[in-house]
């Protein structure tokens, strides 16, 4: 699969870029209360772990927002404040996070953005214009009915247009709604017309699964295109798992190759080992690992040899055994009550072999990315350019 990737704009959030070829960075966000700063603490270094590069925590009152520099000094990832309607916990905020997002459907008078413009200036920290499909301004639900992916489109480019004529540019931009066909639809007539990175997201998608699913579908689909800088998949569901369905979307479309992609067999009357098991535990316990590793699991020897060969590292079911493959050759048999230990040790000696000699290539133990390529579908364009929205498809 070849995807060329729009090319835009490079923002940084801290110490890590966004857009202009940078890898497609997977964000997601906490769940505690953010006056809590053990729990949120907590819970950024469990993001980390599963490969969050960047968090956003909601300052949704006074006390969140005293709560953000002890939250700061304890984490490593860049923090983003996610604010709605009291722009002055924007202007707490924006002393101590590395970026701010504000919701120019709720934020108020235009003068109250100048404010947050002024303080995210003052420290060289960007913005997130976040338009979101349940709150946008009153004229434009006036204008279209109904939110739109034209009225969320037009919401971020006027917002985009405003803050460019206070010569603002340092900033990222989402359309997020919860119907999948809304949102790709948005961001693609946006990115029609601007070349800020996207930060992309289909919101309130629902539960593990279906949320899942609704995020793979609407995020891939414009990621496909070479549309999105940065992606959160929201999820009614343990943060830790939007990071790794974020990543998996990354890694099917080949966009990121981080950690281990385990490739298992659905099974069937012939399986003589417990693949589920086997498939489940691995990438439970092997979350830490950010070298790409792939890994086969196949239930037994029809398929498993041929395909197990084609992975890092397998193993395929024989009867009261399993067979162990590394890099196309068959290591050994090993016992089927063994199998779980062994194979997940023999992960963990070829992620630190290939964790050392990436760092020996100066990649400091870090995934490959792939190069970014010129843009396809929405070519860059200069925002000043304040044409009329084209309309791909009414929803
Ligand atoms: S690898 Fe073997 S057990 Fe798994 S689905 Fe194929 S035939 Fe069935």
């Amino acid at each position: 699969m070849f995807i060329k990737r729009r090319k835009t704009r490079q923002i940084r959030v801290g110490s890590v870029p966004i857009g202009g070829g940078a890898p497609i960075v997977v964000q997601s966000m906490t769940t505690p209360d953010t006056a809590d700063v053990k729990a949120t603490v907590e819970q950024i270094h469990q993001l980390e772990h599963a490969g969050c590069e960047i968090a956003r925590v909601t300052v949704n009152t006074p006390e969140a927002a005293k709560a953000l520099p002890a939250i700061k000094k304890q984490t490593t990832i860049p923090i983003i404040a996610d604010i709605h309607f009291d722009h002055r916990l924007a202007l707490r905020a924006a002393e101590v996070v590395d970026c701010v997002r504000i919701n120019p459907g709720n934020i108020g008078a235009w003068w109250k953005v100048e404010e947050v413009v002024k303080a995210v200036r003052e420290r060289n920290i960007p913005l997130r214009i976040g338009v979101n499909g349940g709150s946008l301004e009153r004229e434009l639900l006036a204008k279209y009915g109904y939110p739109t992916s034209e009225a969320l489109a037009e919401s971020a480019l006027n917002a985009v247009h405003a803050l460019e004529d206070i010569g603002f540019t340092n900033m990222k931009v989402s359309l997020k709604a919860s119907d999948v066909h809304l949102m790709v639809d948005a961001y693609r007539l946006f990115a029609l017309q601007s070349d800020y990175p996207l930060h992309l997201g289909v919101t309130e998608a629902g539960t593990l699964l279906t949320g899942s699913v609704k995020s793979a579908i609407g995020i891939g689909m414009l990621l496909a295109d070479g549309i999105g800088d940065t992606i959160r998949v929201s999820l009614a569901a343990d943060p830790v798992e939007e990071v790794k369905v974020g990543f998996e979307i990354l890694k099917t479309l080949e966009l990121r190759h981080r950690g281990v992609n385990v490739i298992a067999c659905p099974t069937c009357g012939r399986v003589e080992i417990d693949v589920v098991k086997l498939a489940n535990e691995i990438e439970k316990r092997l979350g830490h690992v950010r070298v790409p590793l792939t890994v086969s699991v196949l239930g037994c020897v029809v398929n498993g040899i041929g395909e197990g060969k084609e992975a890092d590292i397998g193993i395929a079911g024989g009867e009261g055994h399993g067979i162990l493959f590394k890099e196309g050759k068959l290591v050994r048999k090993v016992k089927s009550e063994e199998l779980m230990e062994t194979l997940l040790a023999e992960i963990e000696i070829m992620a630190k072999e290939r964790e050392a000699a990436s760092s020996g290539n100066g990649n400091n133990g870090r995934e490959g990315q792939p190069e970014t390529t010129s843009p396809k579908t929405a070519p860059a364009q200069s925002t000043s350019a304040k044409k009329d929205i084209p309309i791909i498809r009414k929803v």
